[in-house]
């Protein structure tokens, strides 16, 4: 199982299945792999600790839009969700039971950053060189590192001169007291309407840089009563048809975001009825009101957001940011001087698996595959990149349901890759370029007809306006043609 590298006498270690990342990718990966009984698999994780985004991301607030009973693997229900909508620690939590339950822990090589991965044509296998120096070999690599991994900082001159405190929503600094504080927040997101106005107590005034307003509806969220919880656990059924009525509610979105956008002027209807419910300022309901269709960036779903905005600590700027100054934040018409500055300013998604040198056949590293246009077989496979697997890569994200379910298609899709790789004797599979490029022209095709493509900005899109991001139909059309795997789509080679 091991051997040394003479010249850095480092130690090699070689397994079947490499998984980056213990997050609900990695770890649903490791868990499915356990299930069908395959233990040569080994798990590496850059942090000391489980949990991928509802680790890093800690913000006042946190917490899901997507209902608990879905955001949760099918195969680990859980009755006991405290709430309709999780909060992030609750998450956190879920993730660590199932780990300990599955004795996932051994298979996990904590604070292990990989930082490059070269496919041996030789050899057959990946070789992985961790931050450390350490040399590991896998036939199989699957990335699970995520799209929303690493921080986005806005793109203005100056925020290295400022004096005061300032942070990313995903990197929070809880030692930093914000009681008193007057904060600049710059972003209007997912992460940032939530972390909004659970600061806004503590602090004693808040400005919020607004480039585009998201459109927001009512948060049916509440706490679930132990009666509740007891038949959840009592009945199993009971629990599975719960989590299968939120699923179709949430499935029945895409039909207005992929396949009829002008569906979304009902929803952008009920958006506007929640503002003039929570907002009663003229000027300010003008200012949270989007001028796209809803669905054209991710709907977020809060019920304290406009209030906050709407008290009188809360400023809303929607003038652009030209400069962050040592005191504060500059725009045209004015400079605002603030203690600290806090980023809601979402993820650099484009530089997916940044931290991590891909190199495939031929030496061709994956970001330069990827520079004419992020591509993959239904988000899963590069070609040229052998016997390597994504998880909710390029073209896979949502904008309407739960990623759970997208991940748990995919890793049941890369298990009977495997077991056909397998029974034919093969030891290499790498998906044909025409198959995939085929795939992608399809993809795009439905792309363009949705909502997505409907005029707006959104980290969807990359600087060309081509989605890279979302897949275009229901999530059960994903799930229904990765039953199957397609062996006429790949090219085999035998295992040396
Ligand atoms: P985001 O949705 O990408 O939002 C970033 C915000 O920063 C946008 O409002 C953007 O404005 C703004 N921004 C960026 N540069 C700016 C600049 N120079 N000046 C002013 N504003 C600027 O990021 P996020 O809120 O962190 O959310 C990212 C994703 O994480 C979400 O879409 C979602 O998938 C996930 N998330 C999920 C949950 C959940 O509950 N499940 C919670 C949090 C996050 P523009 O809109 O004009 O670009």
């Amino acid at each position: 199982m091991s051997g040394t590298n003479g010249a850095r006498n480092v130690q090699q270690q070689t397994t079947e299945v490499a998984i980056i990342g213990a997050g609900f990718a990695g770890l649903g990966m490791a868990i499915r792999l356990r299930q069908e009984g395959e233990e040569n698999f080994v798990v590496f994780e850059a942090a000391d600790r489980v949990g991928g985004t509802w680790r890093d991301n800690t913000y006042p607030g946190c917490g899901c839009d997507v209902p608990s009973h879905l955001y949760s693997y099918s195969f680990e229900p859980r009755p006991q969700w405290s709430r309709a909508y999780s909060p992030q620690q609750e998450i956190l939590e879920y993730i660590e039971y199932c780990v300990a339950k599955n004795n996932l822990t051994p298979k996990i090589r904590f604070s292990t950053p990989i930082e490059k991965a070269e496919y041996d044509e030789v050899k057959q296998r990946w070789c992985l060189t961790s931050k450390a120096g350490e040399v590991f070999f896998a036939r199989y690599l699957v990335a699970g590192t995520g799209p929303l991994a690493k921080p986005s900082y806005p793109n203005v001159p100056g925020r290295e001169t400022f004096k005061g405190a300032q942070f990313h929503s995903a990197r929070w600094d809880h030692d930093y007291d914000l009681k008193g504080k007057k904060v600049a927040v710059i972003g209007t997101g997912a992460s940032a309407i939530q972390f909004v106005p659970a600061i806004l107590p503590e602090v004693a005034e808040l400005t919020l840089f607004q480039r585009t307003p998201p459109w927001i509806m009512p948060r049916p969220d509440r706490a679930y009563t132990e009666g509740e919880k007891e038949r959840f656990a009592r009945h199993p059924r009971l629990q599975r048809l719960y989590r299968n009525a939120i699923y179709w509610r949430m499935e029945a979105t895409a039909m207005g975001l992929t396949v009829k956008p002008e569906w979304m002027k009902f929803v952008a209807k009920l958006g506007r009825k929640h503002i003039n419910s929570q907002v009663e300022d003229p000027e300010l309901r003008a200012k949270v009101t989007p001028d796209y269709l809803p669905g054209c960036k991710r709907i977020l779903v809060s019920n304290n957001y406009y209030p906050a905005l709407a008290s009188p600590k809360a400023n809303v700027v929607t003038d652009s940011i030209e400069a962050i100054t040592e005191k504060g934040v500059r725009t045209a018409n004015d400079e605002y001087e603030v203690d600290a500055i806090l980023y809601g300013t979402g993820f650099a998604v484009t530089e997916f698996m940044a931290d991590m040198k891909l190199v495939g056949r031929d030496g061709m590293e994956l970001h330069d595959r990827w520079q004419k246009g992020i591509e993959a077989y239904y988000g899963m496979c590069v070609s040229g990149f052998p016997n390597f697997f994504i998880l909710v890569g390029p073209n896979t994200g949502l904008g309407h349901n739960s990623i759970i379910f997208m991940i748990e298609a995919q890793v049941n899709w890369i298990l009977r890759a495997l077991k056909s790789t397998r029974r034919r004797g093969a030891g290499v599979l790498d998906v044909q370029e025409k198959v995939q490029r085929d795939f992608n022209g399809r993809i795009h095709q439905r792309l363009a007809d949705s909502v997505w493509q409907s005029g707006c900005q959104s980290w969807y899109l990359d600087q060309n306006g081509h989605n890279f991001s979302l897949w275009p139909g229901f999530t059960v059309e994903y799930w229904a043609r990765t039953q199957r795997f397609q062996p006429d789509h790949f090219r085999f080679e035998d295992r040396s």
